[in-house]
Parts: structure tokens; C-alpha cells; sequence
């Protein structure tokens, strides 16, 4: 399972900021992923409960801010942003020219982390 893998590593780089911000526990962690990551929700949270097994993440909540696809259209009419629901084609919807620029969606990163301090 490949959010096994991505838990831990999260759990490693979560643990460390932690660490540094001399935190005694941690009560949440704050993520930020996009729908293009890869990464099933439901599987990186079970990960997560068993990567935190042992650290001072261990009982902690993860909260998943799930990020929408967002791309750039830039045709002359539009020139702009826009968030797409669908993952096949990166078309803007307005116009319904393809973009290949991808402005958000692959986001697998720590916002921010609550913690307790002594
Ligand atoms: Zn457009």
C-alpha cells in the first residue's frame, strides 16, 4: 500500500517540526493534498493511525484539506484560473480550450501542526 509509505514519511517530517518547535505532543496535523497526488484519503488516513504508533503523534488527528484541480486557461479571452471538477482532460471550462498548466492539485504538504507545549 503506497499511503503506508507516504504516512510515514509524513508522520518522520511532522515528528521533526515538532521536535523543533519543542512540542511535548502533537494533537493534530494539518495536510494539504491535491486531488492529483495520488493518494486516496480513507487509505493515508488508516496509514497514518499506524505510522503514528509509537511517536509523539500517536492518538493524533489528521486533517485533510482536500485541494481541487485548478488550471490555467490561456486564451485571450480568458487569461485566468480556473477550478475543474473532472481529472481526464484539462480543459478550461468556459471556453474548452486545453490547458496544460496546472496551477494546483498536486499538493501532498503540512500545513501546519497543533501541538502541545510543556
Ligand atoms: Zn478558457
Amino acid at each position: 500500500m503506497h499511503e503506508l509509505s507516504i504516512a510515514y514519511s509524513l508522520v518522520q517530517n511532522a515528528s521533526e517540526a515538532a521536535q523543533q518547535a519543542g512540542a511535548r505532543k502533537v494533537n493534530k496535523v494539518f495536510l494539504r493534498l491535491g486531488k492529483l497526488s495520488g493518494v486516496v484519503k480513507e487509505a493515508l488516513l488508516f496509514g497514518y493511525d499506524i505510522a503514528t504508533k509509537g511517536t509523539p503523534l500517536e492518538g493524533s488527528e489528521l486533517v485533510i484539506q482536500a485541494l481541487p484541480v485548478v488550471i490555467y486557461c490561456a486564451s485571450p479571452q480568458c487569461q485566468q484560473e480556473f477550478a475543474i471538477s473532472g481529472l481526464q482532460g484539462f480543459r478550461c471550462p468556459k471556453c474548452n480550450q486545453p490547458s496544460n498548466q496546472i496551477r494546483q492539485g498536486r499538493e501532498l504538504e503540512i500545513e501546519k501542526l497543533e501541538i502541545e507545549v510543556d
